[in-house]
């Protein structure tokens, strides 16, 4: 608290002495050995810049009240008590800052090392969280519920032995899903062992773009393998390994189309026109109504920018959005040569060619 007047701060259960509340400090009797009631305010023990304490004999008393005469302390008039809030360790603010005082209440310890695997701007929150269990092996593989007295075999390849390593991703199922999902963003084939996949996701040199794809397509691969793993355990039904690559590739087509991350200044260009592209050639299409012209269109803009093709073809069932990726070279360079180069095209489909805003 910050004393102005003292009319509102109560001396023995408020926090306004460094030592802390001074009620926790002498316990219920040191009301009575003071003389201080316990409701009372600062104002009624410090009169005409005197404290009014009861003499008394016991030690701890005495220092305490030594301390509490050491503070300095000047009341002002007609001036209302404020209420302050911790900030750091020794310092206050009349401001609530909620980052601060989160900081203030929670225990911290040391930032792990994969730590910036699960938790990145551009994840999606349960895929983040599932990843973090899988991370720190607490998901209930048969494995650890096997203690528990539940044993689980594998659901995807009958081992007997459900650990965490085997679903991610040393499981022929799982890793068959693997290699076709992360294709070679790793730059090399990908391991079916769980600490050389951390390993390298975390020592190795990828652009950014890259890591944000390899982060994004192990939490999603993750979850949808615990998901699979969950619907056959519960509900008996599973589908064959090509739907899940599936559903992975396009969960994080999605994510990477809704995101802002390539308004960043160094990947801006060529994602924004990228969406726009798409947005424009879908469009085209559906005024024309002629799949083969917006097909060739849609043609031209390939060759101009790799990307857009890759887009509009992952529209295809059998396309990998991941692996095409993957496979190309640089993927951020030249973005400023591949805008130069966008073609006029004549009449009503000159409208959706406007220049493409870049904030
Ligand atoms: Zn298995």
């Amino acid at each position: 608290m910050k004393i102005q007047d003292g009319c509102s701060v109560r001396f023995w259960t408020d926090l306004w002495h460094p030592k802390g509340r001074l009620i926790d400090l002498a316990g219920e009797i040191g009301t009575q050995k003071l003389g201080i009631g316990r409701s009372a305010r600062i104002c009624d023990v410090f009169v005409d810049g005197e404290w009014r304490f009861r003499r008394c004999r016991d030690h701890f008393l005495q220092d305490l009240v030594h301390d509490i005469r050491e503070l300095p302390l000047i009341l002002t008039a007609n001036v209302s008590d404020g209420v302050l809030w911790r900030d750091g360790d020794d310092t206050y603010s009349s401001r609530f800052n909620s980052k601060n005082t989160w900081s203030n209440i929670r225990k911290k310890k040391d930032q792990v090392m994969w730590s910036r695997l699960i938790w990145f701007q551009q994840g999606v929150p349960r895929f983040a969280f599932i990843t973090w269990l899988a991370v720190r092996d607490r998901l209930s593989t048969g494995h650890r519920t096997a203690q528990w007295g539940q044993a689980q075999y594998c659901l995807y390849c009958g081992e007997p032995d459900e650990t965490r390593d085997h679903l991610f991703f040393a499981c022929p199922y799982t890793f068959t899903l693997w290699l076709k999902v992360a294709g070679n963003l790793f730059g090399k084939d990908p391991d079916p062992d769980w600490d050389t996949t951390i390993t390298r996701l975390l020592t190795g040199h990828y652009d950014r773009l890259t890591f944000i794809l390899l982060r994004l397509v192990l939490q999603v691969t993750i979850y949808y393998i615990w998901r699979e793993r969950n619907e056959r355990l519960h509900n008996n039904v599973s589908k064959p390994v090509e739907h899940i690559a599936r559903l992975v590739d396009k969960t994080i087509r999605n994510r990477i189309m809704s995101t802002r991350y390539y308004l960043r200044p160094r990947l801006q260009g060529r994602r924004t026109i990228a969406a726009e592209l798409v947005r424009r050639a879908t469009l085209f299409y559906a005024e024309f109504k002629s799949f083969k012209d917006a097909q060739d269109y849609v043609g031209d803009f390939r060759e101009i920018r790799g990307s857009v093709g890759t887009l509009w073809k992952s529209q295809n069932a059998d396309f990998y959005f991941l692996s095409e990726v993957a496979e190309m070279p640089g993927l951020m360079d030249g973005c400023a040569q591949a805008e130069s180069m966008v073609p006029p095209i004549e009449g009503r489909v000159r409208e959706l060619w406007e220049p493409i805003e870049v904030s």
